[in-house]
């Protein structure tokens, strides 16, 4: 099976409550190719669910925090335990954490201070971080140069999950050395400027990712999103750049090896 294609979700809540039977999940993603997956815990539960999950499936590998949509309500309980975990080494990244204006769900004071904290952590335990940044991305640099920088002027490792922004965020993105992860918004109808940009951005700094259970690929578009459903996306990508399905899933698979410690 030297050939067959291989392929890592960078993110997806497979601990997330929507699915109650993740086995056949984790079997169909086997049959599509998956080799991993990053599944992203946005809370205690999820967070032992997930390490649960990892102890029968060594391939998949947890990352926590709590999203800034929360952080107001609960974000200050559950950071303790995300550190700890984070401590012991149970994690590959810390996230997702970052900005979202868009919703408002958390006031931006708070939410910028738990990116700050979480910035931290991941320095202390030499993670690299997931961000979410919706509509807030002049800020969500600020903080990064600020807060996440090496002595040597480089920035510490990241990726930007879901990313739909502009050329020019992209392209900020990159300058700092990070990862722009590609969702199943990319297949959508209206989403032309996002296939725009991903024709743009280097196959060195690209991840791929369902960030199920949403945003499932037009073709699945109002069902229940998984980790199967990532060749759609790879497939889009692949025309867009004109490159083969296999120089996709190796190049994508080696940055996501990279940006998480991880081997597959
Ligand atoms: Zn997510």
């Amino acid at each position: 099976m030297a050939n067959a294609l291989q392929w890592i979700d960078s993110h997806a809540h497979l601990t997330d409550s929507t699915f109650t039977a993740v086995d056949s999940l984790l079997q169909r993603a086997q049959h599509a190719g998956v080799r991993s997956v990053i599944n992203i815990c946005t809370s205690i539960s999820t967070l032992n669910a997930g390490l649960e999950l990892a102890k029968n499936y060594p391939w998949i590998y947890n990352a926590a925090a709590t999203p800034p949509h929360d952080v107001e309500k609960e974000g200050e309980n559950v950071f303790a335990v995300i550190a700890r975990h984070a401590r012991k080494g149970h994690l590959v990244a810390i996230g997702e954490t970052g900005l979202d204006y868009h919703y408002y769900a958390s006031s931006s004071a708070i939410q910028k201070d738990f990116l700050r904290r979480y910035f931290h952590l991941a320095l202390e335990c030499k993670l690299p971080v997931v961000i979410h940044c919706r509509n807030a991305f002049k800020d969500f640099f600020e903080i990064l140069d600020k807060e996440y920088m090496s002595s040597n002027g480089k920035h510490h490792p990241g990726v930007l999950h879901c990313f739909t922004g502009t050329i020019e965020e992209a392209e900020q993105v990159i300058e700092r050395g990070w990862y722009l992860s590609i969702s199943g918004i990319l297949t959508f109808k209206n989403s032309e400027e996002l296939r725009q940009i991903v024709k743009r951005i280097p196959l060195e700094k690209l991840l791929i990712e369902t960030d199920a259970p949403y945003l499932a690929p037009q073709t699945q578009r109002g069902k229940i999103n998984e980790p199967a459903y990532i060749v759609e996306t790879a497939q889009t990508i692949a025309q867009l750049k004109a490159i083969s399905l296999k120089e996709l899933a190796d190049q994508t698979v080696r940055n996501a090896c990279e940006l998480f410690k991880i081997k597959i």
